[in-house]
């Protein structure tokens, strides 16, 4: 009797579960509800996993500059032989200026000794959910200062150099927005870039 009952009740809440997700996905659209966070509609289609976090809870809107005049791109976003690159790559001469893609803060500084991937770089938070990563410095500022400290749009974070997994001097970009890494070239100025080593993906996909 008792096993009976609690078959009942995990019925009636796995029906109770849809029969609100069908009346959210009437009363509106589930995304647009995600717009807000604390949203009922929204939660309950992120537990019922009908949409992936990343397309539910929209990138919110950002201005960011390109922290590098870039002319060419070595590597977009997307697969590739080792795993998924999560940036774009910009082939400069080392020593380049890297400049902060829009006003934030130090999160964390990133040492080639501890991260052989990244080598020397840094992660500016910009609130919001926001974050940029800059990775395969020469070396870190002397001035950075500690994690905390606020950084203008425009400010030099570093020099394009080749630490970390690297074939040569550039720059790689990283935007994370709550947690997943998205395109950097979904908010960046439209420029006239050689993306030709980007030659099997759309350089704006995932935007
Ligand atoms: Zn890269």
């Amino acid at each position: 009797m008792i096993f009976m009952k609690k078959t009942a009740a995990v019925i009636l809440l796995f029906l109770s579960f849809f029969i609100n997700a069908d009346v959210c996905a009437f009363v509106g659209d589930i995304k647009e509800s995600c717009k807000n966070r604390d949203s009922y509609c929204c939660n309950l289609a992120l537990k019922l996993g009908f949409y992936p976090q990343e397309q539910l809870f929209p990138a919110p809107e950002l201005s960011l500059e390109w922290p590098v005049y870039a002319t060419k791109l070595s590597s977009c976003i997307g697969p590739r032989r080792l795993g998924f690159h999560q940036g774009i790559d910009v082939p400069l001469k080392e020593g380049t200026e890297v400049a902060v893609v829009a006003k934030g803060s130090i999160k964390r500084i990133i040492h080639a000794e501890s991260d052989p991937i990244c080598g020397n770089g840094i992660v500016i938070d910009h609130g919001k959910g926001i974050e940029t990563v800059y990775c395969h410095f020469v070396k870190h500022r002397f001035d950075w200062g500690s994690e905390g400290r606020e950084v203008r749009k425009g400010e030099t974070i570093g020099y394009v150099g080749s630490t970390g997994r690297s074939t040569g001097p550039h720059l790689h970009l990283g935007v994370k927005v709550n947690g997943v890494f998205k395109n950097p070239l979904c908010w960046l100025p439209k420029r006239s870039l050689d993306t030709s080593d980007c030659r099997y993906w759309d350089p704006y996909i995932y935007c």
